[in-house]
């Protein structure tokens, strides 16, 4: 945002003649105050600031004078030499300004809702299973949100019963003097007690009795989230200006982050659907069929012919039975199936049918006769778990005496090592 705050004419914000008296300044901005408070008019809000800041300054026979003679650069100079305003609201205020720049006609028409202050979005995760996301589903999301109460129309009270404070001329902020040292004075910006920096107050008795005064209820509301086929974890759906309500403030949004719930059977990657399949040897050389229940509860059957073998870890495709894509569910992905093989237990292998087994498997391969001589050895294999027996695990026990030679017992450890 770009501030050229020099030409900003506070003059002209209130309406007054550069030579207009205290008085009369101060006459401008409680009427401009008033038609141009962000709960009467929401749309305001920017104006109501620079209405705000043109009178804090103006009001201000100091500042005033230093507008003057250096315009508001010369403020903010001053500003960031001796805190006259504090920095983030005098910054806020030029927020506001900058806004005027982009209406070469004046201040009339601050660029509407882009610069209004914006409640919070507000993220609700929702869990869906791959099948939602595959068949998609409506589903609904049961909200305790914040509203304007409708009794008084977001007011707190009847029309014209909200008054500007009096403790703060309703800016909400008061301008408190501190001396630092004699000839030394710092301006500080205070939340106004009387109205608790609403800048308005509403008698007892004329506050609202549905919103006791608060301008907002708690309501309960229903969303309906359309999750569309094809979407995806972490995919978000926005409910535009569905977040709190509160007066001058421009609703947030409500975002539904989807969260899909790991599925039992199948992996996403992408538009493909990943599944992992077992068969045995005999199906892997002989061909096979079997049956995939599907995200739709289709049954899928898929044939492997005999003699077209399978080995383990081989990846096949079964096209256009992946993911549907988004906002174009007749196209879809691959459904991809990795074989694990099961080879057959030791208890198979009696000798004479291990035989007849080579009859008809592929010949072995000849490696040539095996080596002879003093530098050749036989040995033994054994079962090895990977889980189990992890490789170094016997070191283990020598580094644990080490640590307890360092543990304690100083001036033993030679004794010991000399144990061992
Ligand atoms: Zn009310
Ligand atoms: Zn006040």
């Amino acid at each position: 945002m770009s501030s050229r705050p020099a030409n900003v004419d506070l003059y002209s914000i209130l309406g007054v003649s550069k030579s207009a008296s205290n008085g009369e300044i101060k006459k401008a901005y409680h009427k401009l105050a008033k038609e141009n408070h962000p709960d009467k008019n929401p749309k305001a809000g920017e104006k109501f600031k620079e209405i705000s800041f043109a009178y804090e300054v103006l009001s201000n026979p100091e500042k005033r004078e230093i507008y003057n003679r250096h315009g508001i650069q010369g403020l903010k100079e001053k500003s960031g030499r001796d805190g006259a305003f504090p920095g983030d609201i005098f910054e806020g205020f030029f927020g506001g300004f900058g806004g005027l720049f982009g209406d070469p006609f004046g201040f009339g028409g601050v660029r509407g809702g882009s610069r209004r202050q914006r409640g919070e979005d507000t993220l609700h995760p929702l869990k869906v299973t791959l099948e939602d996301l595959y068949n998609g589903k409506t589903t609904k999301l049961n909200l305790n949100k914040q509203v304007l109460c409708s009794k008084c129309d977001g007011l707190g009270g009847k029309p014209g019963a909200t008054q500007a404070c009096r403790g703060c001329n309703g800016r909400g902020m008061k301008i408190t003097m501190r001396q630092l040292a004699p000839g030394m004075v710092q301006q500080m910006q205070t939340v106004c007690p009387d109205c608790h920096g609403e800048g308005e107050v509403i008698h007892e008795k004329d506050k609202c009795k549905a919103c006791q005064g608060r301008k907002v209820i708690k309501e309960n509301k229903i969303l309906e989230v359309h999750i569309d086929k094809g979407m995806k974890d972490g995919q978000k759906i926005m409910f535009r200006g569905e977040g709190d309500q509160s007066p001058g403030v421009e609703p947030g949004d409500i975002i539904v982050v989807l969260q899909q719930k790991e599925h039992e059977f199948f992996v996403r990657q992408g538009i493909n659907l990943i599944c992992q399949h077992t068969i045995g040897i005999t199906e892997a050389l002989c061909g096979f069929s079997f049956t995939i229940k599907h995200l739709d509860g289709r049954d899928l059957v898929i044939s492997n012919p005999a003699g077209d073998v399978i080995s383990p870890g081989n990846m096949r495709r079964v096209l256009s039975e992946g993911m549907p894509l988004h906002k174009n569910p007749f196209e879809r992905g691959d459904l991809i199936v990795k074989f694990n093989i099961e080879f057959p237990s030791n208890k198979f292998n009696t000798e004479s049918r291990l035989k007849m087994l080579e009859s008809f498997l592929p010949a072995r391969e000849d490696d040539g006769p095996l080596p002879t001589g003093e530098h050749v050895e036989e040995v033994d294999m054994n079962d090895f778990d990977a889980n189990h027996d992890q490789p170094g695990s016997r070191r283990e026990a020598y580094h644990e005496d080490e640590d307890d030679d360092e543990s304690g017992q100083p001036g033993m450890s030679n004794v010991q090592c000399a144990h061992q």
